[in-house]
């Protein structure tokens, strides 16, 4: 496929995807950027629906950076445990709390470079936060749904989500970047699932190159 035809694909997704899913968002529930990074952090290998009843007794219990940062480590861990890799989790919410508290006055950083060197936040976790809490393009969210959407639609042939980012920003408009990756998880959620993606009732199905599955 050239560069012009994925070009042309890339801008008929733009047409179609508001279409089919007008409230396409980000499904974590918070209500400030550090209970969003938070509830980022604890949503890896984790449906959001599970971070979100585990986030509701947490975020009554610890409300500031300096909360997070000074929880012991064993409450915590009880109340993140239902997310998975509960140790890990707890170890990184509390050094990025502490890490907030001694370079950010406890606030949540702006920049991708601020907010990727925290402890337990790559550039995933960064560009969730930058486009949702603070409406900041930096970059697009490549997480298991839009690899996968973007492998099947023919917008990249790699698997490395880096990579996979570098081709999705070229192709998309910037203002656009935090909202594709709602309207892809939206669609690998709810029709091109992993196993058995719903082809027949798929409406990007004739511009779609996997569209036989
Ligand atoms: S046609 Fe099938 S593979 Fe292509 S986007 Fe739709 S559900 Fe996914």
């Amino acid at each position: 496929m050239t560069r012009a035809e994925r070009a042309e694909r890339a801008a008929e997704l733009l047409r179609r995807l508001p279409e089919i899913y007008p409230d396409a968002r980000c499904e974590l529930e918070y209500s400030t950027p550090l209970e969003l990074l938070v509830a980022t952090i604890l949503s890896a290998q984790c449906t959001d629906v599970r971070v979100n009843a585990v986030v509701k007794p947490l975020f009554a219990r610890c409300r500031s950076a300096r909360d997070f940062a000074e929880i012991p480590q064993p409450e915590l861990e009880v109340l993140v445990r239902p997310t998975g890799f509960f140790r890990n989790k707890a170890k990184n919410i509390r050094a990025m709390a502490a890490a907030l508290l001694a370079n950010h006055v406890g606030e949540v950083p702006r920049t991708l470079d601020e907010l990727a060197a925290l402890p337990g936040v790559g550039r995933k976790t960064a560009n969730v936060v930058l486009g949702n809490a603070f409406g900041i393009n930096e970059g697009v969210v490549v997480d298991t749904h839009v690899a996968r959407l973007s492998q099947r639609l023919g917008l990249t042939k790699f698997s490395d989500p880096v990579r996979i980012e570098r081709d999705l920003v070229k192709l998309f408009p910037r203002d656009k970047w935090s909202q594709l990756a709602h309207w892809m998880i939206f669609h690998g959620r709810r029709r091109c699932r992993a196993r058995k993606p719903d082809c027949s009732g798929c409406a990007l199905r004739d511009i779609c190159p996997a569209q036989n599955f």
